[in-house]
């Protein structure tokens, strides 16, 4: 039983697949699980279709493998609690706020994506990461860090990118239909968020109310990926995109550039992710909320602001010395 976590992303669902895909090629008969519906932009991959919202009530369960998610939350309730007692659990990961949930885990603190610590287990299982396989692991890379843009992009990474392409991976298709793909409604939602856009202290945010998704015919369980649309705003050093549900609850997105740090932000407020890419949920209200995060999104920008004073300091007190 593999499972993808909720408004599943390319890298979750990209090394899911690649992993069902491995395990078919040994005999296996994997099932794949996210409780949300496959994105457009990635129906197309090998096996998007086979994907279950719900575990039957007696499932043949040999293993469970938590995919690309730091808590056993994020499986948006795929895994129960009974589980714990009759199915060993794997956990394959990238985030450092991984709270190591599994009887095995296998973790890669800052690496680009959940990619490349599959790529580790695919080749461990003896099947060949090519065709389909790379192409799958591809997507998770290349939306992960944002089409090789992030802090993450190692040469070690772009070297890999090159060895899924030589492997058959469809590198072209990977660009234009899962990056280079916005649905028309998730545009005209960005137009929204983006009439709504402030900036302050290096700070910028934006807001996006159930009313306005009501209007486009956007659901919840939609991604709007507002969090990798406003980390770009040049004047920020971190950026916040709060999203409302229809319960009430406020879905929360952060970005920061290198030398900032959200990861524990989210991570206070009952969420997780990276340094530079991370989120949560709030009970709400939006106002509320965004107040909340906006204080603490302050503090990490003053924070860091008096570390590079107090280096300047040293480095003007070792310059004097000499
Ligand atoms: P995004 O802003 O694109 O939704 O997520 C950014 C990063 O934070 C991703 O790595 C994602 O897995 C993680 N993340 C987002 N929301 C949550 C959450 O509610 N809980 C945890 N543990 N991680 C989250
Ligand atoms: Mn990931």
């Amino acid at each position: 039983m593999l499972i993808a976590h909720p408004r599943p992303d390319g890298d979750a669902i990209g090394s899911t697949l690649a992993l069902r895909l491995a395990l078919m090629r040994l005999g296996k008969y994997p099932k794949a699980a996210c409780v949300h519906p496959i994105p457009d932009n990635l129906a197309y991959l090998p096996g998007a279709d086979s994907f279950i919202q719900a575990v039957p009530e007696d499932p043949d369960i040999d293993l469970v493998v938590a995919i690309d998610m730091s808590d056993l939350e994020r499986t948006g309730g795929i895994y129960r609690d009974d589980w714990r007692q009759n199915y060993p659990l794997l956990v394959i990961d990238h985030h450092e706020t991984n709270e190591a949930f599994g009887d095995v885990n296998l973790i890669a603190p800052g690496a680009a994506a959940t990619a490349l610590p599959m790529i580790n287990v695919i080749e461990a299982l003896g099947v060949a990461v090519q065709e389909d396989i790379a192409t799958c692991l591809l997507v998770g890379l290349l939306t992960d860090t944002r089409g090789l843009r992030t802090e993450t992009t190692t040469a070690s990474v772009l070297r890999t990118v090159g060895e899924l392409i030589e492997a058959g991976g469809d590198y072209q298709t990977v660009m234009q239909r899962t990056l280079d793909s916005v649905p028309y409604q998730q545009m005209r939602g960005w137009g929204i968020a983006l009439n709504r856009l402030q900036l302050k202290d290096a700070i910028a945010w934006t807001t996006v109310q159930v009313s306005e998704k009501e209007a486009l015919d956007i659901e919840d369980h939609y991604d709007l990926d507002l969090g990798n649309l406003l980390s770009r705003v040049a004047e920020a050093k971190v950026i916040a995109a709060f999203t409302e549900m229809r319960d009430g609850s406020v879905k929360v997105s952060m970005r920061a550039r290198p030398g900032y740090n959200v990861a524990s932000i989210a991570y206070e407020l009952g969420g997780g992710g990276h340094k530079q890419a991370a989120g949560c949920t709030l009970s709400g209200p939006l106002h509320t909320s965004v107040t909340r995060v906006l204080a603490m999104l302050q503090n990490a920008v003053a924070g860091k602001q008096q570390v590079h004073s107090e280096e300047a300091v040293a480095v003007s007190e070792f310059k004097n010395q000499a």
